[in-house]
């Protein structure tokens, strides 16, 4: 669904985010089988896979294969993250319509992640969005850490807001604004989204991506909300780990967003229940239980294993 006053665009990042972020390696037969559930849910936007190199993350290393077996629709948009110019080319030869690039409002994340300073990864990824763009394929652009950073602690605005800024002018169609580590209060947000508001960041282009893992994240979606943000990222189940195991990501469920969503008035085209079953089918061979409090409500209601 498009975005409107009263329609939320749901970017489901579960496959790509989620599945990265899981110890237990799931087959591509079952990764297909996920998608093709998600779609059946009535999810629209959906990050497939990382056109990585395959040993960098092995839990993706099947994305060539995943693209070309997934059931194309000309309503639903896959995309799928990619890192440098291989990436590009294998995305391209899989005849992807929209891609993704990374990189984070601190300094020191982009050094840790891709070994390059901040103006080296904007610089690197300015020549991927100029192909990818001349292809005609849509472009989005993540920042993390805009709250944010393991290793330098708080962010200014105006750090994220430079790097959105960047992203935007080489022509990223949409920027996702990451809480890596899920440390955004309710106020951070507002205070940011005001400051993003003063510098002309246009929010019909700009998604929300928070973690959940000081359990902020919907707060955070309604002070989204009430600024006029109509674009959010999450994963079905909350798949990429439980917030309480060491290095997980925490992402916000899908099913708890739509949920919160509905009940404030909001369409978002998803329906909970397929979502629930979605979720089910990887839920039974994750080594923990999916973080999702609606998800597991919903199993438990229904008298099925969660
Ligand atoms: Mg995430």
């Amino acid at each position: 669904m498009q975005p409107s006053e009263t329609t939320v665009q749901i970017v489901e990042v579960g496959p790509r985010d989620g599945l990265q972020n899981e110890r237990v390696r799931i087959g591509t037969p079952n990764k297909l089988r996920f998608v093709a559930a998600l779609v059946e849910a009535g999810l629209r936007r959906i990050e497939v896979t990382s056109f990585v190199h395959p040993r960098a993350i092995p839990q993706l290393s099947d994305a060539d294969e995943l693209m070309a077996l997934l059931e194309k629709r000309p309503d639903v948009r896959y995309s799928a993250l990619v890192p440098n110019e291989r990436g590009l080319e294998r995305a391209i030869a899989a005849g992807i319509r929209e891609i993704a690039v990374f990189t984070a409002a601190s300094d020191t994340f982009v050094h840790h992640n891709i070994h390059a300073s901040l103006p080296e990864s904007l610089a690197h990824f300015e020549q991927i969005v100029k192909q990818a763009k001349d292809l005609g394929i849509g472009v989005r652009g993540y920042i993390s850490t805009v709250f944010g950073c393991p290793y330098e602690g708080k962010i200014t605005a105006e750090q994220g807001l430079g790097v959105a800024s960047a992203l935007l002018a080489m022509g990223c169609d949409e920027i996702s604004i990451g809480d890596t580590i899920g440390v955004a209060t309710p106020g951070d947000v507002a205070r940011w989204l005001d400051a993003a508001r003063t510098a002309k960041i246009p929010f019909d282009r700009m998604a929300l991506h928070f973690h959940d893992t000081r359990g902020m994240a919907l707060a955070n979606v309604v002070i989204g909300l009430q600024h006029g943000v109509r674009i959010f990222d999450s994963t079905a189940g909350g798949l990429g780990g439980c917030p309480y195991a060491p290095g997980a990501s925490g992402n916000l469920a899908t099913e708890d967003l739509v949920y919160a969503l509905h009940g404030l008035g909001y369409q978002t085209g998803v329906d909970l229940d397929k979502l629930v079953t979605a979720s089910s089918l990887i839920a039974n061979q994750l080594d923990h239980l999916l973080p999702s409090r609606y998800y597991q409500a919903a199993r438990v209601q229904a008298c099925l294993p969660v």
